[in-house]
Formats: C-alpha cells, structure tokens, sequence
C-alpha cells in the first residue's frame, strides 16, 4: 500500500503491470493456438497500432484515479472483508458491464465505438486490446468512479484487476467447441457474442443473460 503513496514507484508498477498484461496476452493466446492447431485471425498492422494505442489508455486513464487518490477522494482500505469487497466489485461491474455492452449494441453512440471490437469473429493474440480506445477510457473511468463512491480493500482491487484481465484473454482464446458454459463467462460463450453479437453481452458470468433472455442457444446454429 505504501509502495502507490510514491508517486514514482506508483506510475513504474502501472506501466510495468500493463506492459506485462499486454505481453502475456500475446504469449498465453498465442501458445493457445498453437497447442490447439488453431487458425488465427490474421495479425493486421492496423490492429497492432489499435492494441498500442488502446495499451496507452489503460495507463493514462490511471491519472485521473492517481490525482483523486493523491487529493483523498479515493480511500483504499486495508482492514475490510477482502473476499466480500472483491465479490462486491465483481458482481457490480459484471452486471454494469453487461448493460454497458447491450448499449454498445444498440444505443448511439456506445454502438458506433463498439464496431471496431466486432471486425474480429474469431482471434488473433491482440483481440482483447482491438477496440476504440474510448471504450477502455469509459470502463478506467467506471472503475475510477466506483473507488471514489466504494471505499474498498486495496487487495480486493488489485485481485479484480487481475480477474478481470485473464477473463478477457480467456474470452478471446480461439475455439472451435460450442458448448456454452453454465455460470461463469469463457471463451466459447464470448466467441459466440463475436459470431451471434445479439447474444452473450456478458463478461464474467452469464447470468445477466439469462436473466435478461439474450442467452445464446445452440439450436439457432
Ligand atoms: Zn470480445
Ligand atoms: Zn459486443
């Protein structure tokens, strides 16, 4: 906790912490398609350009955080429930998520920025940073918005940080099976959303859709 008080020490971790995600993002999808014998969507320039930019989001929409930290608007603790602070933060951006994704779908202009994600109906090792880079400023902002109404735990934070990184490159690994999942989202249900994207908006688990009714089932295939 003290490490992020230094202001130095703060923006080295971040931009070391996203470099890594980005590096391991290419590796683990990589590996994956090799492994499984996969055909990869081709590697554009204009995708490698889209991930940098995209990359570079991800760690400039820490500034604003950083400054409402410095300035005591955001408050991390350190001595709440860990584990109930990290479900809080999971089942909140799952369902907020959700919804941000059905309006990207059909609400201008959530729905114009939300077409570049959608050039790619299966992957290559960069799908997950393919996007307009408002997108990823509008989830650093929600994320930033929540830490200054919710005092979390630190820890439970940095955990959901980190959930919520692998699940969005377990939700871009190639796949040919159609076996949708019965709770938690993976890479068959999000294909799936890429293929049928008027199904399976959801992210990390698929109850939104099934309560919602925009589950995908495998007989419209
Ligand atoms: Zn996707
Ligand atoms: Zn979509």
């Amino acid at each position: 906790m003290q490490l992020i008080e230094n202001t130095y020490t703060f923006w080295a971790i971040l931009i070391t912490a996203n470099i890594l995600m980005y590096v391991c993002t290419i590796l683990i999808s990589h590996t994956w398609s090799k492994i499984h014998e996969f055909k990869t969507l081709p590697l554009t320039k204009q995708d490698m350009y889209n991930s940098i930019i995209v990359l570079v989001i991800n760690i400039l929409v820490a500034i604003p955080g950083y400054l409402l930290f410095s300035n005591g608007y955001i408050l991390f603790r350190t001595d709440t429930h860990l584990i109930r602070d990290f479900v809080l933060l999971f089942f909140f951006f799952d369902f907020a998520m959700y919804v941000l994704h059905l309006a990207s779908h059909h609400v201008w202009p959530f729905k114009k920025f939300h077409v570049k994600h959608h050039t790619h109906t299966y992957f290559n090792s960069i799908s997950l940073y393919v996007m307009e880079p408002i997108e990823s400023l509008l989830f650093g902002l929600l994320l930033t918005i929540f830490v200054v109404l919710f005092s979390v735990n630190f820890y439970s934070f940095l955990a959901f940080i980190f959930i919520n990184w692998i699940l969005g490159v377990i939700g871009h690994l190639n796949t040919k099976s159609i076996n949708q999942p019965q709770f938690f989202g993976n890479h068959i249900f999000h294909k799936t959303h890429h293929q049928h994207p008027n199904h399976n908006y959801g992210f990390y688990t698929i109850i939104w859709d099934k309560i919602f009714g925009t589950i995908f089932k495998n007989k419209h295939i």
